[in-house]
């Protein structure tokens, strides 16, 4: 079964589903140079990120962040049926409904963190209900590294580059989004991490409390076996920068004893174990 909620410290953590799908291409595509081969040991220990023997499985969460009276959101997934991202993974996404289960509403949120703007990680910033676009979290600052809202306005692909201009632009024009650079303490218990490769922007949200530790890192491996295999990329806007963001974040991860938060990952929590020599994800569920 899988473990939906944690906590660190004084701090809550709850994994919202929004959604799970198939990734539209198959995995030689996703993971170029990778040989299929390769696969069959995942394959045994992750099955549920398989889809048959040529896709994945993507599941697609958010998490919510409780501390004290203030609530943070980080990320919004694939979002409603108009979205970008729902159409492109054929299903749309319940963030709402799980929010709701949580005791949150909307307007309970007060700060948004995008660890990166691809389409399945910005779906609900924006409503369309009514015709004019609007935030769906209205109160909330959403907090962007500088070097995502450039790469996004810039050299990313057609399908981001829409997903942006209908998701994340109109967070501007409401006055509700706010780029920040590298490392950024949010007070508290939280800090922002700069972890590019995956994007140039890539964030992540690192919650420390009681002496716990737990790190949201967005898409830093969006695959768990990238766990296992670092330098395996997926849909990395610079995979040489991205396996070294990967390889030094798992190191500190090992070293540290972090707790992970995954959005593409079977299970949402987990963290690095060593099984002869060589390191793999472990499931929060999983443990005793
Ligand atoms: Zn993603």
């Amino acid at each position: 079964m899988s473990v939906r909620s944690i906590t660190v410290g004084d701090v809550n953590i709850t994994a919202l589903h929004d959604a799970i799908g198939r990734f539209p291409r198959p995995l030689a595509r996703v993971f170029p140079g990778v040989p299929d081969e390769q696969w069959a040991p995942f394959r045994d220990r992750y099955p549920e990120v398989f889809d048959g023997p040529d896709h994945w499985r993507l599941p697609d969460y958010c998490f919510l962040v409780q501390e004290g009276d203030r609530t943070v959101l980080v990320d919004t997934g694939v979002g409603p049926p108009e979205a970008p991202a729902a159409k492109w993974l054929r299903t749309s996404g319940r963030l709402l409904e799980e929010l709701a289960a949580a005791g949150v509403s909307p307007t309970d949120v007060d700060v948004v963190v995008l660890t990166h703007l691809h389409l399945d990680h910005v779906g609900w910033n924006v409503t369309r209900a009514g015709g004019t676009p609007r935030p769906v979290f209205p109160r909330a600052r959403h907090l962007v590294q500088e070097a995502d809202w450039a790469y996004f306005t810039g050299e990313a692909d057609d399908n981001d580059r829409e997903a942006f201009d209908l998701g994340v632009r109109p967070l501007e024009e409401a006055g509700v989004c706010e780029q920040v650079r590298g490392e950024v303490s949010l007070g508290g218990a939280l800090t922002l991490l700069h972890t590019p490769g995956h994007t140039p922007g890539s964030q992540s949200l690192l919650v420390t409390s009681q002496g716990e530790r737990a790190l949201l890192w967005g898409d830093v491996a969006n695959h768990p076996v990238q766990i296992t295999e670092p330098d395996w990329s997926a849909t990395d806007a610079d995979p040489p920068a991205a396996a070294r963001t990967r390889q030094a974040i798992l190191a500190r991860a090992e070293q540290e004893g972090l707790t992970l938060a995954a959005s593409h990952f079977p299970d949402p929590f987990g963290s690095v174990v060593r099984v002869e020599g060589r390191r793999y994800w472990s499931s929060r569920a999983n443990e005793p």
